[in-house]
């Protein structure tokens, strides 16, 4: 009785269900792929739910699988909903909930990493960046191996106002295991801080939306996951290019529990001690800080002080601390390095 017309309409006519759907063809997740799929459609609907009023938009859904996902999108009120699967295992099932929602959705065969995404979006849809996002979201529950390198690919994308950020600041619904997720939306001084967590928050809002239990996916991965809703910022709340933001976070949390002094003595070569004190008063950072306490404001002062002591220089953003390191130290930063990279991995 609640529902609008316009809602009456876009319900789905009655469809095998998702498991019957996975039986009939056969589609048993595959390991190689990280296939972990959602049946609970509760679940499903709930992670819609957290991507916010989806009216009038174009979603675009990574890693559709089944279509757990897709039929809640289906029962929203967005326009039109486009997916992009991998496995082309997924696209006859995908071509029957295409034809019983009326070809509002497309079903693409293809891989996310080398989508380009502003192709898919009519340039109709696009806003300012300082005005409203524009009536698109990007939703997905993907393997975790391949969420982390993505969300990395996509912040590089809004920093740059590129691919589908060409036309304006798009929000995502995304999965992570439940431990990135934290890190992701960790503030400082937390467990979690990480340079994820500033690469992440300095151009997006985030927000830990819930987490769902590993017991919950079918096979059941050995982690939690959580779903981060994330909007692109007006404005970032670091005015420099990403490489650098992405450089400077890479020192700075290489050694996040020892003080700031100690991290900022990796920027330069051995020698050049007098470039790490002015580093550290250009900032103005206390160096007795430790790097996990620091805000994205700190963190935008040691930008800010390492940019301007490479207008000076410009040939030490090329220096790599590691190549320095004899083969001991090597051999120890290593190993660190490796934990760095495992910490914003999955
Ligand atoms: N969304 C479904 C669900 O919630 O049940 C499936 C989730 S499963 C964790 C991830 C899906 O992403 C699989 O269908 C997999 O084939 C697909 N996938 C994996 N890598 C992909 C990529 N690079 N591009 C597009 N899809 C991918």
């Amino acid at each position: 009785i609640g529902l609008s017309f316009c809602q009456m309409m876009q319900r789905l006519p009655p469809l095998p269900s998702i498991q019957e759907i996975i039986r009939i063809y056969g589609l048993s997740a595959r390991k190689k792929l990280s296939q972990n799929f959602l049946l609970d459609l509760n679940l499903t609907k709930k992670i819609v739910k957290s991507a916010g009023i989806l009216d009038g938009c174009i979603v675009i859904e990574v890693g559709p699988g089944p279509g757990g996902i897709t039929r809640p999108l289906l029962n929203s009120n967005a326009n039109k909903i486009i997916v992009i699967e991998k496995d082309s295992r997924f696209l006859p099932s995908l071509q029957i909930l295409a034809e019983a929602s009326k070809q509002r959705l497309e079903a693409i065969h293809g891989d996310i990493l080398s989508t380009n995404l502003s192709s898919l979006i009519p340039s109709a849809c696009q806003t300012q960046w300082d005005s409203s996002p524009p009536l698109v979201h990007i939703i997905g529950n993907l393997p975790f191996s391949v969420s982390t390198p993505l969300i990395i690919q996509w912040l590089h994308s809004i920093s740059t106002r590129s691919s589908a950020w060409s036309l304006g600041r798009i929000p995502l619904t995304l999965t992570f295991q439940k431990e990135v997720a934290e890190r992701i939306v960790a503030p400082p001084k937390s467990e979690y801080r990480c340079r994820l967590s500033v690469m992440c928050q300095y151009l997006c809002d985030v927000k830990l939306k819930f987490s769902i239990p590993g017991r919950a996916f079918v096979p059941p991965p050995k982690v939690d996951v959580g779903v981060v809703h994330f909007v692109p910022k007006i404005k970032p709340l670091i005015n420099q290019p990403f490489k650098v933001v992405e450089k400077v976070n890479r020192h700075l949390f290489h050694l996040p529990n020892k003080y700031c002094s100690k991290a900022v003595s990796t920027f330069f070569p051995l020698e050049r001690e007098d470039l790490c004190t002015d580093m550290i008063e250009l900032s103005g950072i206390n160096p007795e800080k430790r790097p996990f306490e620091l805000s994205v404001e700190d963190i935008r002062r040691f930008c800010d002080a390492y940019v301007e002591i490479l207008k000076r220089e410009p040939e030490l953003f090329e220096y790599d601390f590691r190549s320095q390191a004899s083969s001991k130290e090597r051999r120890n930063k290593g190993n660190l390095i490796q934990s760095l990279e495992d910490q914003i991995g999955n």
